[in-house]
């Protein structure tokens, strides 16, 4: 059990202290339930970098449910925990089907108009009791027994509290968290290692909204009423305001930083009246400017401060790396025909016709901004040509995005190395694996996921050995240097185990031995039968190690052909070799 943990099951036994105040034990019912909503703020936000100021909207579905269950219906109020997930993660769905797309400021803004809408609607539904809301919920109860005691409801929501934090946390540790992870910043190397992006950010979403669900759930019984302010934008700036307070990044953060809030709104209740006179409730501006300071003075939150703790995650175990997938037939394994690119009016990619064998390594050379690296864009699915053709091991892969690319068995790293910063160095190689991996969201978060984690780690493992890097493997990778971060992003190409590997610029930054292995390892990857396409800038380097070369400038292929021809070749030497030389 971690910390975290012994922690919480402490907390939930504590309002059984003799002589512990029911006053305190309401606040820390308050706060535990503001915690299950800040912990799906942290993996929404925190982690995925999605701001969202709609959780209590989405928390208000769940507590409307619950009342609509237990009160209008006369159910069982157990029946409204699964209304309550069913209702907030509906609206979630429906919400993130016209609302993710956007990103950044957007998708903020965005979900402020939701959190307005939402209240609208909830003081505008005759059916949800408009204004007054719905009262008169009957409590939960066990074996006929009420709790209807603050200190009852405490164990149901501790319990409650921790069953979330667990299931986070296995969520978080998984595939799919890895792919939440890559969601900031890492986006375009997690959809070139086969994550489908939007998926992502639904899960988020809509994980996210779920804990909301459970809390509006809890607090609807709590409260024994529902009521529209609770659910209102106001609340959502204060939800916003815990998961960023805590530590965005930080599970534990949430119940930190759910405690200061309550308890500081707490206190400013009873406060500002004294200061400003009865109805001004200047709570709300207390906070908004508590959280553009917070976010100035310590945009990583409390819990890091607190805990010196962003102590990589554990992960299981395994030595049985994953089974190669069996390689393509075809020996043309890509083939690009007439690619064109434009950027405005600057052609980057014109009329570029190149094919890679199996078994093959190509060098793709020419001077800076010949269009090395838009071609791979091209060629990877990461950006898509004007006009021409693009064959992958003998499909048509025109117009593919990149994770279906990946799908056919294309693996690239980039120029400027793309690791993602929230994950280890193995956890950034074991996300190239994605594709291989099974398990859906639900059998990460019950663990059902182990034993294939543990193959996809020991893969990640191996492919991190054959790049020398394996002793760095629970760094943090952004921790590494430049050099050693290209390293870890073809460790990644390899873990997906691809029949086709395009790297650019991989051996910038290393040192002469650090070249050697490498090109040594192309050389054995090669000759296994894989096809290596490489951009390289270092001549000696790609020359000795390409079979073949194909020479850029401008765009444009000047020559193709073996490393000794394109030595003699007079338009290569005038447009490159010469001004090297
Ligand atoms: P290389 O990798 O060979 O150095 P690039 O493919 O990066 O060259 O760039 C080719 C040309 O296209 C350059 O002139 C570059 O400025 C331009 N270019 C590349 N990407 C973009 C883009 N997204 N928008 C506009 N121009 C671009
Ligand atoms: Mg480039």
């Amino acid at each position: 059990m971690t910390r975290p943990m012994l922690i919480l099951i402490a907390l939930i036994l504590l309002p059984w202290l003799p002589g512990m105040p029911l006053f305190w034990v309401s606040l820390a019912n308050q706060i535990g339930i503001s915690a299950i909503v800040a912990m799906g703020l942290v993996v929404l936000t925190g982690i995925a970098g999605m701001t969202s100021f709609v959780q209590a909207g989405l928390m208000g579905f769940g507590a409307y449910a619950a009342a609509l269950v237990a009160q209008s219906w006369g159910l069982s109020p157990w029946l409204g925990l699964p209304a309550a997930l069913l209702a907030s993660g509906l609206a979630a769905v429906l919400m993130g089907a016209v609302t993710l797309r956007l990103s950044g400021h957007y998708l903020a803004l965005s979900t402020i108009a939701w959190g307005v809408s939402l209240y609208f609607l909830f003081v505008n539904l005759d059916i949800l009791g408009r204004n007054d809301g719905l009262s008169g919920l009957p409590p939960l109860s066990v074996a006929g027994y009420r709790l209807i005691d603050v200190r009852a409801s405490a164990m149901v929501i501790g319990v409650s509290l921790l069953l979330s934090f667990i299931a986070t946390r296995n969520l978080l540790n998984s595939r799919w968290g890895r792919a939440l992870h890559a969601l900031q910043g890492g986006e375009v190397a997690a959809a070139s290692a086969g994550v489908n992006l939007g998926q992502a950010r639904l899960l988020a979403f809509v994980y996210a909204a779920l804990l909301a669900g459970l809390a509006g759930w809890l607090f609807a019984h709590l409260q024994r009423a529902v009521s529209p302010n609770p659910f209102g934008l106001v609340a959502g700036i204060q939800y916003l305001l815990m998961a960023v307070l805590g530590g965005a990044g930080f599970l534990p953060g949430a119940l930190l930083g759910a405690a200061i809030v309550v308890l500081v709104n707490n206190w400013l209740q009873d406060l500002l009246p004294l200061l400003l006179g009865a109805g001004v409730n200047a709570e709300t501006v207390v906070f908004g400017a508590g959280l553009v300071v917070l976010l100035q003075a310590a945009p990583t939150g409390l819990w890091p401060l607190l805990a010196r703790a962003s102590a990589m995650a554990h992960h299981p175990q395994g030595r049985t790396a994953l089974p190669a997938p069996s390689a393509p037939n075809a020996t043309e394994l890509l083939q690009a025909t007439r690619l064109h690119r434009r950027f405005g009016g600057l052609v980057a990619v014109a009329d570029l016709s190149l094919s890679l064998h199996k078994g093959e390594i190509l060098g793709l050379i020419g001077p800076n901004g010949a269009g090395k690296s838009t071609s791979f864009n091209l060629l990877s699915g990461v950006d898509h040509p004007d006009s021409g053709r693009v064959m992958l091991a003998g499909t048509d892969a025109t117009g593919l995005a990149a994770p279906e690319m990946a799908k056919l068995g294309l693996a690239r790293s980039f120029q400027h190395a793309r690791l993602v910063a929230g994950l280890s160095v193995i956890e950034n190689v074991a996300l190239g694996a994605h594709l291989r991996g099974t398990a859906s969201p639900l059998q990460a978060i019950l663990r059902r996921d182990r034993a294939e984690e543990a193959a996809l780690f020991a893969t990640a493992a191996r492919a991190l050995d054959r790049v020398g890097l394996l002793a760095e493997a629970d760094r943090p990778a952004t921790s590494l240097a430049l050099g050693q971060q290209r390293l870890v992003e073809i460790a990644r190409a390899l873990a997906a185990s691809p029949a086709v590997l395009l790297l650019d610029e991989p051996a910038a930054g290393l040192r002469h031995a650090e070249k050697q292995a490498l090109a040594a390892l192309l050389r054995q990857l090669a000759a296994s039968g894989m096809g290596v396409l490489l951009v390289e800038h270092d001549m000696e380097f790609v020359m000795s190690l390409a079979h073949r070369l194909v020479v850029l400038d401008f765009g444009t292929v000047i020559a193709a052909g073996t490393p000794a021809e394109i030595r003699q070749s007079p338009a290569v030497i005038e447009a490159y070799l010469g001004a090297a030389a």
